[in-house]
């Protein structure tokens, strides 16, 4: 589960698995980031802490999701 700061603001990034089809448009959106597991047909996020540049892509692939899968959930 990928962490990233947007607006001064700390996020977590993750898939909701009982949502993902597998259509890899968020590896498109962002590569490195995404990975999909060729069992599976599910993508998962790094688990790595994200550089802060990469904000629009990150709400660019939540927004182009097709299953409305990816969560960005702010940390408390
Ligand atoms: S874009 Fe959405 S549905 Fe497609 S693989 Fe990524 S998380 Fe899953």
């Amino acid at each position: 589960m990928a962490q990233i700061e947007i607006d001064g603001e700390r996020y977590r990034l993750a898939v909701d698995h009982d949502l993902c089809m597998g259509t890899r448009v968020c590896i498109a959106r962002l590569p490195g980031v995404f990975d999909v597991d060729d069992d599976t047909n599910l993508s998962s996020a790094t688990d790595d802490v994200l550089d802060p540049a990469l904000a629009a892509a990150v709400r660019e692939a939540v927004d182009d999701c097709p299953q409305e899968a990816i969560r960005l959930e702010r940390i408390a």
